[in-house]
């Protein structure tokens, strides 16, 4: 699944490619009943967002917002499988492309899911989707301490934790386990066991693992690519993430896989403690 780093690097592409155009025309097919959140009826939001020009692409936690000159916006969550190219040339077909978003540019915003878990919501506030997810990362605010306080009160593995999209917005499978072993943190702890020093230390692995995700243009374990439908790097640089029993680059000890929150979980059994 696209997580921050995949979303940010879309939402840096879209932003010279879609900014102060006007969607002329969208349509979202039959075969995608779920894709539209809301309204009620997909073609309600085909219909109000034809003719908006759209003013900013933002980004909160895994979600993109675009901005509409009626103050309205357009969000967007690729989930598992869902990736949005920007094609000059239109969308052509393609057996996954469930909705197509044409631009007075003759290009279109073309978006393609396997999976059929991608949502789309158009809203009068972003709040009514994204209201309810924890601080961003990357922000300046949210500093070491503030870590501290939302580990401290839970007893969940710190991995569950850094999943929970209500307690910090952005991370998911790959960057959860990156962190982890950049912090030397067993991802399988009680939150709130970590001592202060771990803490600082997770609070910086979690800004670092995600900052040099996006210096590769995230990652492209499975169907991720940027806006322009170029493939990331960065799973090329992980450090454990589907490196079950390859070498630690660290201390050498084969990488383990066991599940945790449900979730595969990757990690170095003599690294993280
Ligand atoms: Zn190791």
């Amino acid at each position: 699944m696209p997580e921050l780093p995949e979303v940010e690097t879309i939402r840096q592409g879209l932003l010279p490619l879609v900014v102060g155009r006007t969607v002329v025309e969208a349509s979202v097919s039959p075969e995608a009943p779920r894709l539209v959140a809301w309204p009620p009826r997909a073609d309600d939001l085909c219909r109000g967002l034809a003719g908006q020009r759209i003013e900013g692409v933002g980004r909160r936690g895994k979600y993109l917002l675009f901005a509409l000159a009626d103050g309205r916006t357009w969000v967007v969550h690729l989930r598992m499988t869902g990736v949005l190219v920007y094609r000059p040339q239109g969308c052509g077909g393609g057996r996954f492309l469930r909705a197509s978003f044409r631009l007075d540019n003759g290009a279109s915003l073309c978006f393609a899911d396997l999976r059929k878990m991608g949502r789309m919501w158009l809203v009068d506030d972003p709040a009514q989707v994204v209201g309810k997810l924890g601080p961003e990362p990357l922000s300046e605010g949210f500093t070491a301490a503030d870590l501290g306080r939302l580990l401290a009160r839970r007893s969940a593995p710190v991995k569950a934790v850094l999943l929970d999209q209500g307690a910090i917005a952005g991370i998911g499978n790959i960057y959860a386990d990156e962190a982890l072993f950049e912090a030397r943190v067993h991802p399988r702890r009680p939150a709130s066991s970590l001592s202060g020093e771990e803490v600082r230390r997770l609070h910086k692995a979690v800004g670092l693992t995600l900052v040099r995700a996006m210096g590769d243009r995230g990652s492209s374990f499975d169907h991720y690519v940027d806006a322009r439908g170029e493939k990331g790097s960065h799973h090329l640089n992980v450090k454990v993430f589907r490196r079950t029993d390859e070498a630690c680059f660290e201390c050498g000890s084969l990488i383990q896989r066991i599940k945790v929150a449900g979730r595969s979980t990757h990690f170095c059994p003599q690294c993280q403690v």
